[in-house]
């Protein structure tokens, strides 16, 4: 996906760009492609993003440790500051207090904006901290069966091992 040139979209009808998406994205690994809309308005010192997504993803339970599926959906808007010095040398001492306009997102203004990085980000954040397969989710289940034996734990084999040239 082109990233939008930041000049071109003050020019552009309304100083607006609606992008279409509906692709997988590079870094995210997901079930079905992204699909959404990003729309990025330009307001002279800043940039004004809608964007609205949705996909899959496939998740692993923080209690049973099982894999399922997530539909991971967005609708959000942000505000991107326009900074000719943010990509200017960094001459400040190396430790400070960082003041709160540090804290938002800035482009350079000749820059460009990236519709696919942005969406990327929005749907990192969205992604639940804590991953359940289901809120009544009984977490690992204890194999009391001999079938578990398989699945048994490398340092008992090893134990195992041992017993076996003990006996021999
Ligand atoms: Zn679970």
């Amino acid at each position: 996906m082109e990233p939008i040139y930041i000049p071109h979209l003050a020019k552009a009808p309304e100083s607006t760009q609606s992008v279409l998406i509906e692709q997988f994205l590079t870094h995210l690994d997901t079930l079905t492609p992204v699909r959404g809309k990003v729309v990025v308005r330009h307001r002279g010192n800043f940039l004004e993003v809608f964007g609205q997504a949705e996909t899959i993803i496939t998740l692993t339970c923080d209690r049973c440790l099982q894999q399922y599926n997530h539909k991971l959906g967005i609708k959000t808007s942000e505000i991107i500051w326009l900074d000719p010095a943010v990509n200017a040398p960094d001459t400040g001492p190396l430790e400070r207090e960082t003041p709160m306009e540090d804290l938002v997102e800035k482009l350079d203004p000749q820059g460009h904006f990236a519709p696919d990085t942005w969406i990327y980000e929005q749907l990192c954040l969205a992604t639940p901290p804590r991953k359940l397969c289901d809120n009544q989710c009984p977490g690992v289940k204890l194999e009391s069966e001999a079938g578990s034996k398989t699945t048994v734990d490398r340092r008992w084999q090893a134990l195992e091992a041992f017993k076996r040239q003990l006996t021999n």
